[in-house]
């Protein structure tokens, strides 16, 4: 569906009362961008939420840094009778208020962003035997390659971000022929959790690398449905299931591993239940961890029963793996 975005620029003294009259008149969902934000998210790198800040925020600020003082607010109206109908009102209601101006711009949706992420993805080999590969490219794997397809969607999770290889080169340490951190046979059939699946990429490795069994666990309901999409794609229904969760609120699973791609203080916070559902020797793979926080995820996953047993990094990236006292 194609949408119409209005774009207002306000002076911050007048961009209070923008906000009111638009609220009072109904439109109570829009996208306020303060170039203040941006200078406050930069230096707050390091709260959690922010892990995950991009060149473009760092950026932003930056060009802050010269005082800008016009915040940007952003409604979106939909292309049928009733979406341009509000729009004419907000327009009406805003044209002729003191220091404020007005554009409109037609925009994409959704599939204009998969499209050109699309653009971008080709076979990509993740770790030493693991392919990721889209639907619509062919792919004849190498002696002992295993190869993923995958049509990511919106969720996260394509298999190229750093944090998601990593994982995937950890787990192929511990699972599969001549894995290095050799498993005890006593303990198969081996389950693997996944909390923070997105695209099921990491329960979907797992599997082929050697796994009998994966859970992969989303807060995120986009990312529930493409896992299950992504799962039927590859045939492996019937060894991976996936669930809507909150970490592992109410998880009686009993794994041998348990993946964790999420972002430090998610990882900080789940280690306890971690440690709980782990026998002494189970893996604990996490990432999303930025350096600046390795040393406190470290100690609270140690501090939960663990030790721990290899840091991979890839640039600012951490993942950390640790075995269940
Ligand atoms: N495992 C994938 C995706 C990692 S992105 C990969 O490695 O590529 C992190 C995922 O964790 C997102 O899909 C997000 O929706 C999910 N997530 C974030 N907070 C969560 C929570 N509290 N409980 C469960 N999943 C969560």
């Amino acid at each position: 569906m194609k949408y119409t975005e209005l774009i207002i620029k306000a002076k911050r003294n007048s961009s209070e009362i923008v906000q009111a009259v638009l609220l009072e008149a109904g439109f109570d969902s829009m996208q306020i961008d303060d170039p203040l934000d941006a200078v406050d998210i930069a230096e707050h790198r390091d709260v959690y939420k922010y892990d995950y800040i991009n060149e473009e925020i760092s950026r932003a600020a930056e060009e802050a840094g010269s005082a800008d003082d016009t915040i940007t607010a952003t409604l979106y109206f939909t292309d049928d009778e009733e979406g341009q109908s509000r729009l004419t009102e907000a327009v009406s209601l805003l044209s002729g208020m003191d220091g404020v101006s007005l554009v409109t711009e037609e925009t994409g949706d959704d599939s204009e962003w998969l499209y050109k992420w699309q653009e971008h993805f080709r076979p990509t080999k993740v770790g030493e035997r693991i392919v990721v590969k889209p639907g619509w490219e062919d792919y004849e794997p190498a002696e002992g390659e295993l190869v993923i397809e995958m049509d990511p969607g919106m969720a996260f999770g394509s298999g190229l971000h750093e944090t998601t290889s990593m994982c995937i080169k950890a787990l192929e340490k511990d699972l599969g022929d001549g894995s290095e951190r050799s498993y005890d046979p006593s303990r198969y059939p081996i389950k693997v959790l996944d909390v923070g699946t997105g695209t099921g990429i990491l329960a979907m490795a797992a599997v082929l690398l050697g796994a009998d069994e994966a859970l992969g666990i989303d807060i995120d309901d986009e990312a529930v449905r493409v896992a299950g999409e992504n799962i039927a794609k590859n045939g492996l229904e019937g060894r991976i299931s996936i669930r809507h969760g909150n970490l592992m609120d109410g998880i009686d699973y009993r794994p041998d591993i348990i993946v964790a791609n999420l972002m430090a203080d998610l990882v900080i916070m789940l280690s306890p239940a971690a440690a709980s559902q782990l026998a002494p020797g189970g893996i604990y793979i996490t990432s999303g961890i930025l350096d600046i926080k390795e040393e406190s995820v470290k100690k609270a996953i140690e501090d939960a029963g663990f030790d721990i047993i290899e840091v991979l990094a890839d640039g600012e990236w951490r993942a950390i793996t640790a075995s269940r006292r």
